[in-house]
């Protein structure tokens, strides 16, 4: 495994090993110096965080130990909500050049703004994670995340940018163009949600174009959950090595972690953001190793800072160093949000625990949609799921006996019977960006 302690600077600019190799002590420092700065800026220029730290009896100028944090309250969603359009910015509008806005998939969006600077570290973070994989200005990198509010496609397109790639801002939707794009322009490096590759590589399927002999080699992956079976098929159909990319628009779009090359935990970009994980119940601080729902606090934007913002999404810090070399703090994949997590006769289910078994069943497809209904009042569950194109046709006798051998594959992992519905090839909807695991028809008449 290549260190990027040896990599070569040919852009001194992306590459700073001072920083993203150095000692926890130095990394904690730096945190410490940047956090409170930053809880002073956000005290001195806006009412609601002044008001929340004066009511917590905290003086933003004796901040002596990281931990000093978890003093202050959370900033949770509804306080966006409740502060929206621009309540929590933390200079005057007039510096503000951008806001982008969350893409509301948990009910209203959220705004979140930019000044030149914050731009500019978003830019910086991004390019670095790109940077220490390997992208270089000689790449092409194609960005099929949607552009507008949500920040996928402008973070990639400006990462791209800083590093002196080639970027081609093809914006999510129309599969068969962006298809010959990448043939024809020979990208490189993709940029989208996973769901997304897996629709692309049906078409192109379809339309006769043959992964393997693109140029394409790497994946930013992100924007929604997705588990480790299906990276293995994605890697796969899409001959490319995939990455997990997370961000969130609150804390700066995508940029705030990804996977190195070691592909087992996201690197945090933990000089400008500080991460803990709390028990989402009891907002108690948790260890590394142990899971929970992680909190960000951004230690160098300007207009729109967050202090311990609680994101709702369900992963744990790594205990362990890296073998790539890099120094900073990983987690593990975000497994979905607390939102997200289905209650089913007492037990909690993650979607992609579904995904999870069912992706390492042969003959089915990585096509599937959660349905909950009610039957007698009672919450009903069951999983659609797309078989393939062969053994649809072969054994169309024995799907009955298939079924009721992934319920109990289902059954065995996550220990709660779920109906299991077999369906043709391509009938459940595909997607162009964050892909919609659940249908919720429990208040649906009947
Ligand atoms: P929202 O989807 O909340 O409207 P965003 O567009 O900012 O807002 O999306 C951020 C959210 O997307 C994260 O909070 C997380 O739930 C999800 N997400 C982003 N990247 C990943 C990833 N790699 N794995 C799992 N979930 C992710
Ligand atoms: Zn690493």
């Amino acid at each position: 495994m290549r260190n990027i302690k040896n990599l070569k600077a040919d852009n001194p600019d992306l590459w700073d090993p001072e920083v993203s190799t150095a000692s926890r002590e130095k990394i904690r420092a730096l945190q410490l110096k940047n956090l409170r700065q930053t809880l002073k800026h956000c005290y001195e220029n806006n009412v609601f965080y002044k008001n929340r730290i004066d009511e917590a009896g905290f003086d933003p100028d004796k901040v002596s130990d990281l931990s000093d944090i978890e003093k202050l309250p959370f900033t949770t969603k509804e306080d966006l909500r409740v502060n929206y359009p621009f309540g929590l910015f933390c200079t005057p509008l007039n510096q503000v050049i951008r806001v982008h806005s969350s893409s509301g998939t948990t009910g209203n969006p959220t705004v979140v703004g930019y000044t030149k600077e914050d731009l500019e570290i978003w830019a910086q973070v991004l390019a670095r994670i790109m940077y220490d994989v390997g992208v270089r200005k000689e790449d092409i990198v194609q960005v099929s995340h949607g552009f507008g509010l949500f920040t996928g496609g402008f973070g990639f397109q400006y990462a791209a940018e800083k590093i002196g790639a080639m970027v081609i801002p093809v914006s999510g939707g129309n599969t068969e163009r962006q298809l010959k794009i990448m043939n024809d322009f020979k990208s490189t490096v993709l940029c989208c949600t996973p769901s997304y590759t897996l629709f692309m590589a049906e078409v192109a399927d379809r339309i006769g174009i043959d992964f393997s002999r693109l140029e394409l080699k790497l994946g930013f992956l992100g924007a929604e959950p997705w588990s480790e079976p299906m990276r293995n098929e994605i890697e796969k159909r899409l001959c490319i090595k995939a990455l997990n990319s997370y961000g969130l628009s609150e804390v700066i779009g995508p940029g705030v972690s990804c996977e190195c090359l070691v592909q087992d935990g996201l690197h945090l970009n933990e000089d400008h953001f500080l991460a803990e994980i709390i028990d989402p119940d009891t907002g108690k601080n948790l260890p590394p190793g142990e899971k929970g729902e992680i909190v960000f606090t951004t230690l160098t934007k300007k207009a729109f800072p967050v202090i311990r913002y609680r994101t709702k999404d369900i992963s744990y810090l790594y205990k362990n160093e890296c073998s790539c070399g890099k120094t900073f703090m990983k987690m593990s994949r975000p497994m979905g949000r607390t939102d997200d997590m289905l209650i089913i006769r007492g037990v909690n289910v993650f979607p992609s625990q579904i995904e999870e078994v069912l992706m390492n069943i042969k003959d089915l497809e990585p096509h599937y949609l959660i349905v909950l209904s009610k039957e007698n009042y009672l919450d009903k569950i069951e999983v659609w799921v797309e078989v393939s194109e062969n053994i649809f046709q072969e054994k169309l006798m024995d799907l009955e006996f298939f079924e009721k051998s992934i319920e109990n594959r289902l059954y065995s992992a996550i220990g709660i019977h779920i109906n299991v519905s077999l369906k043709e090839p391509k009938t459940i909807a595909r997607s162009e960006g964050k892909a919609q695991r659940v249908w919720d028809r429990r208040q649906e008449k009947n």
